[in-house]
């Protein structure tokens, strides 16, 4: 679409069963911000939606294990959720909620439509069902094997291993996620978008029609669906939360949580135009609207399949031109993962760097994973912000507001004739608006923010090669060209980096003395293109405040530290505990010789990494034992130690050394080694014999 009239831009609702991390962040809102950002900066009209997804399975269980209502669990994330938001700037024009009434009305509207004009499928199945929970399972609420990896953990509707969409029914040795009880099969009427009836019109639209414009991997997972063969859906559940089906005889049954939340992106506007006295209309249905869907690329199929295939059945609304989504951001090599809390959390950042969003926006655009998955780490984060932003961005700006502050009192002077290096320079700064733009337009935001420090290089280099620190001394007329041309440079970035950096955009209004929207030196986008002055000579500057501050290292230290606490944390919590052994005889356990014995000599064993060989005395004898323990304790660390001894263990050669006997140890919490420590005498018996009462 080339010259549309007004954009509609959404954003994945997120889902309210946890905070928002930087995965998220990266993948969805900081792109969709930008894009927004820069469509209204050249005064297009926008619609940028979003809301939070309230309703489904994983909510319910949720719920359920912490003992409130799932309005509790939605009410308390939407809150912290929105406000993340928020505080990074993200500038939806409207945030709502699919709990709302509105939405509720919208979404059982929809569907009625799809109803009245014969779109869905309506079909008794059988279906999984846990008799002791009187509950159908679907979704998260069953696990088992995916038929299609193997991997056995996998949900009811979605195999995470290998991506497949499943139905509950699908699953190899399925287990109910309530009760853990296996679950039997029952009659149950539903109805389905049959897909496989929209096939050929998604074959035209997307594979034909967004060959070139769509990202390779949006296209190539669409194709993938496409080619395999598209099967009827289910667009309702047995649940007693979500919005109920609005028919008759669909009592305890509510729209599938993925056919009312995209329906969220159109009540979200609706909410937005009644509070802005517009009509939603246009916005989803006039075909000179552009309708843009932000997500992560978990949620493909759901924008560029189903949700497609429910507008077109509706009939009045229009299409995404564009489905960009972005694949995963991992942490430090890990992928990110929300119960196992491996992951950097909005609220836990902004608590740890106060002020500094727009150094993590600016760090998760640099190294965004738009083509592929990509790897966050702490010491990139670093290196982004003290070598990019301090270092270019912040550097420029301080020095050309210092200077200007030192030599004129802050006021911008005036240029005479321009050399032929000012010329290049000015010429040069006039086409980033253009270069940039076009980065945005084609979705490509790390090369856009990589541009947009490039023009933050030209005036540290213009100012490098003029050293007007030098000139000051021997020719002012040339010196206030120099910083003429210099403060036009910082005048342009204050407008170019709103999208990328809004709060380090606003600070600099602010310090040039441009921030009230009425200034003139205000300047839009395309001023920066088509203005001759966008700072103008007499016009009075601010003093220097610093933009970015370097990130030490031991900050970086912390962050990390954190991490590997979470990491250790959550083995602990996730450990299984082994199941029983096979039942012994106690004449088998009075076999067993154990004594208490003491370390009195241990080495290293060479070329090994894990075990020490030990002298210990039992009482009996000092002997040779070689034990596992080296990742645990250093020689110094065991010589003296009283242990427990297994002694008439069969000797046995470990990397030539004979081993005659086994020390006993168990594990601490986070898995080191701990030895069975007797308080008793060197040579005591363990009594396991006849004694034993
Ligand atoms: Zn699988």
């Amino acid at each position: 679409m080339n010259h549309p009239k007004r954009y509609t831009i959404t954003a994945a609702l997120p889902y309210t069963n946890g905070p928002i991390h930087i995965g998220h962040l990266a993948g969805v809102y900081v792109p969709a911000d930008i894009y927004a950002r820069y469509l209204r900066l050249v005064g297009k009209d926008v619609a940028f939606i979003c809301g939070s997804d309230e309703h489904g399975v994983p909510i319910t269980i949720k719920a359920k294990k912490e003992g409130v209502t799932p309005q509790d669990i939605v009410d308390k994330y939407h809150a912290i959720i929105k406000t993340s938001f928020e505080d990074f700037g993200i500038s939806f024009d409207n945030y709502s909620r699919t709990s709302a009434k509105i939405h509720h009305d919208t979404a059982q509207e929809f569907f009625k439509t799809l109803y009245n004009k014969g779109e869905f499928i309506e079909e008794t199945t059988e279906q999984l069902y846990d008799a002791e929970a009187d509950q159908f399972l679907a979704d998260r609420f069953v696990t088992g094997t995916c038929p299609k990896c193997g991997n056995e953990e996998a949900y009811g509707d979605q195999c995470e291993k290998c991506g497949s969409s499943l139905n509950a029914t699908d699953l190899i040795n399925p287990k109910s996620a309530i009760t853990g009880n296996v679950p039997s099969l029952k009659q149950t009427k539903h109805w389905f978008l049959p897909l496989d009836k929209h096939e050929a019109f998604l074959k035209e639209w997307i594979l034909e029609g967004h060959k070139k414009d769509w990202k390779p991997n949006v296209y190539g997972q669409v194709k993938s669906w496409i080619d395999d063969g598209l099967r009827p859906r289910a667009v309702t559940r047995d649940l007693d939360w979500g919005i109920p089906v609005p028919v008759e005889g669909a009592d305890g049954k509510v729209l599938y949580v993925w056919f009312d939340a995209p329906i969220g992106y159109i009540s979200s506007t609706k909410e937005w135009a009644d509070r802005v006295g517009k009509d939603w209309e246009p916005y989803w249905k006039d075909k000179d609207t552009k309708l843009v869907h932000f997500i992560g690329k978990d949620n493909i199929v759901f924008h560029c399949i189903i949700f497609p295939a429910m507008l077109k059945a509706e009939g009045s609304y229009i299409l995404p031109d564009n489905v960009p989504a972005n694949e995963f951001l991992n942490l430090e090599g890990n992928k990110l993962s929300t119960s196992k809390n491996w992951a950097v959390w909005l609220p836990e950042y902004l608590e740890d760097f106060p002020n500094q969003q727009d150094v993590l926006r600016y760090a998760l655009t640099a190294n965004a994973p738009e083509t592929k998955d990509n790897d966050f780490t702490w010491k990139d984060f670093q290196a982004r912000n003290n070598n990019e932003l301090v270092a270019i961005f912040g550097n420029f700006i301080n020095r050309v507001v210092v200077l200007t502050d030192k030599y004129y009192d802050g006021v911008v002077p005036e240029a005479s004739e321009f050399s032929t290096v000012d010329q290049e320079t000015l010429a040069a700064l006039k086409a980033y608006p253009d270069v940039i733009a076009s980065s945005i337009e084609r979705y490509r935001f790390r090369e856009a923010s990589q541009e947009l420090l490039n023009l933050a290089r030209l005036g540290n280099k213009y100012l490098a090669d003029e050293e007007p620190w030098k000139l000051v001394k021997t020719d002012e007329v040339r010196t206030k060209t120099i910083m003429f041309v210099a403060l036009q440079i910082a005048s342009a970035l204050a407008t170019l980096s709103e999208p990328f950096l809004p709060f380090t955009a606003d600070k600099l209004k602010s310090i040039l003395g441009i921030d009230a929207t009425e200034n003139p030196a205000n300047n839009s986008w395309k001023d920066i293109t088509s203005k001759d002055v966008l700072l103008p000579t007499g016009h009075q500057i601010g003093k220097a405040e610093l933009l970015f501050s370097k990130i030490e290292d031991d900050t970086i230290q912390q962050q990390l530290d954190k991490l590997v606490a979470s990491k250790k944390a959550n083995e602990v919590a996730n450990k299984k505990v082994e199941p029983q052994k096979d039942t012994i005889t106690f004449e088998d356990f009075s076999k067993l010789d154990m004594r208490v014995g003491t370390i009195i000599e241990a080495e290293k064993m060479p070329k090994a990494n894990k075990l020490l060989v030990l002298k210990v005395d039992t009482g009996i004898d000092v002997r040779t034992i070689v034990s596992g323990i080296a990742e645990s304790f250093t020689p110094e660390d065991v010589i003296g130690k009283r242990v427990t001894v297994l002694v008439n263990l069969a000797p046995r050669a470990l990397r030539g050394v004979e081993s005659q006997g086994m020390i006993l140890m168990t594990e601490a919490e986070d898995g080191a080694l701990v030895f069975v420590n007797p308080d008793t005498t060197t040579g005591a018996k363990v009594p396991n014999g006849l004694h034993i009462s």
